[in-house]
């Protein structure tokens, strides 16, 4: 089927108009290259490259053409055979292989990065000009990254944390890589909401980054070598549920059947793996005893506006845009606006927004337009990179004073009307 449903979903398609810049036209040239008919030469490259893997063309293709498949599938053959050359090979090295899985080493990048941030050297850097050096993109993103830390999630709560009341099922945390270094609170208020609906929630230590970076990069076999380390950590836990606060690690996860569909050892673990995967709204709202979300009322604060982007990976993958709608409704003093077209991708799309900051620049713009009408006091998202990309929107296009952009679980966390301790 050719019949193009999938065309006015794609967001690179909508900036460009052009064929080969939709799903439609991607699958055919990953066709004409599988038949032999065109070379995979940096032209097929550089149009792979463009998709942002938001997977918008999935939910709108009635043939249910699983186009994530596909473009990983193409990545990785781009990769097998790709000259970056040695500055770019060397960084890609440096964090697929050396820094994403390990995560000692992530502690220490972010126990690097909070000095940098604190010590007064941040200031040093930006007035010395040296900031000049490194892409713009680059720069952007070094405005906007949130404090970093070398405390974790298990550093600062340990493994195990009761349930609240009767427990209803033991769960795991998917902690992530960076989500544990830049968003360590969002783990533990995401922790302490699950405890407070009445989950019994443990964190395995031996867990690793999801490899969804690598997956959406061509790195597929570190992809595969990553699931394989979590499905061991995972299964010894002994948990109902594996619990995740980030669209875009769930969206692998929940796909670790796929990924390791050829691993006769690993197959039956992953789909049982899989099977168990959900995002913490989701299980919130379908097991969960909801908290009051009344602090705000209760502290007697003004009536607030929000609004929600979705995280793509979320909504097409791991199809959930209801789930945190419905809690965020239910939050006392907080009038919820939907933002229009908040399904279409913001543009951050893991590390796109580095590697093609001129299209993910102008969709942001575009998204800003809309963020800007909701005239929401809090705009928030389920996925970090979402977050990271839309607190720079609001930076270049909006008014940080008057719109924060947050996490759900950390919003909902907030108006929790009980924070005690289990
Ligand atoms: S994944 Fe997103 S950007 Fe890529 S072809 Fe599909 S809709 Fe377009
Ligand atoms: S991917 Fe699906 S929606 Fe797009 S052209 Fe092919 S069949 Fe149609």
């Amino acid at each position: 089927m050719r019949c193009g449903f999938c065309l006015p979903a794609c967001p690179t398609f909508r900036e460009t108009g052009l064929e080969p810049e939709s799903p439609r036209g991607r699958i055919a040239l990953m066709k004409a290259v599988a038949d032999g008919v065109m070379d995979p030469d940096q032209a097929f490259a550089d149009q792979m490259n463009h998709c942002l893997g938001c997977r918008a063309c999935e939910p709108a293709c009635p043939a249910d053409v699983k186009y994530g498949q596909l473009i990983e599938q193409a990545r990785d053959a781009i990769e097998d055979h790709a000259d970056h050359g040695l500055p770019v090979a060397g960084i890609r090295k440096l964090f697929f292989k050396g820094v994403f899985p390990h995560r000692g080493r992530l502690k220490w990048m972010g126990k690097g990065l909070a000095l940098y941030q604190k010590s007064g050297l941040r200031h040093v850097v930006r007035g010395s000009g040296l900031m000049r050096l490194l892409p713009k993109a680059m720069r952007e993103m070094e405005q906007i990254l949130p404090e970093a830390s070398g405390q974790g999630v298990v550093e600062r709560i340990g493994t195990f944390y009761p349930a609240k009341g009767a427990k209803i099922a033991r769960v795991a945390l998917f902690r992530g890589c960076i989500m544990d270094v830049l968003f360590a609170e969002t783990n533990v208020n995401t922790v302490k909401l699950l405890s407070e609906a009445g989950f019994e929630v443990v964190i395995p230590t031996a867990q690793v980054c999801c490899g969804a970076l690598h997956a959406h990069s061509g790195e597929m076999d570190q992809a595969r070598e990553l699931a394989r380390a979590n499905l061991k950590a995972f299964e010894e836990a002994g948990v109902e549920y594996v619990v995740s606060n980030a669209g875009g690690c769930g969206a692998l996860l929940v796909e670790y059947d796929h990924l390791l569909h050829e691993d006769a050892e690993y197959r039956e673990l992953a789909a049982k793996f899989a099977a168990r995967v959900v995002d913490v709204s989701q299980l919130l709202v379908a097991r969960g005893r909801i908290p009051a979300f009344d602090e705000a009322a209760a502290s007697g604060s003004e009536p607030v506006t929000i609004t929600y982007q979705d995280s793509c990976h979320l909504r097409n993958v791991m199809k959930s845009s209801n789930a945190p709608r419905q809690l965020m409704k239910q939050v006392a003093n907080a009038t919820f606006t939907e933002m229009h077209e908040a399904d279409r991708c913001c543009g951050s799309a893991g590390i796109y927004n580095v590697t093609q900051p001129e299209m993910a620049g102008q969709i942001l713009d575009h998204k800003m337009v809309h963020a800007n009408r909701t005239g929401a006091r809090y705009l928030l998202t389920s996925n970090p990179g979402c977050l990271l990309q839309m607190k720079l929107g609001v930076l270049k296009h909006g008014d940080p004073e008057a719109m924060e952009v947050k996490h759900v679980v950390d919003f909902l966390y907030e108006r929790m009307a009980d924070r005690s301790d289990p």
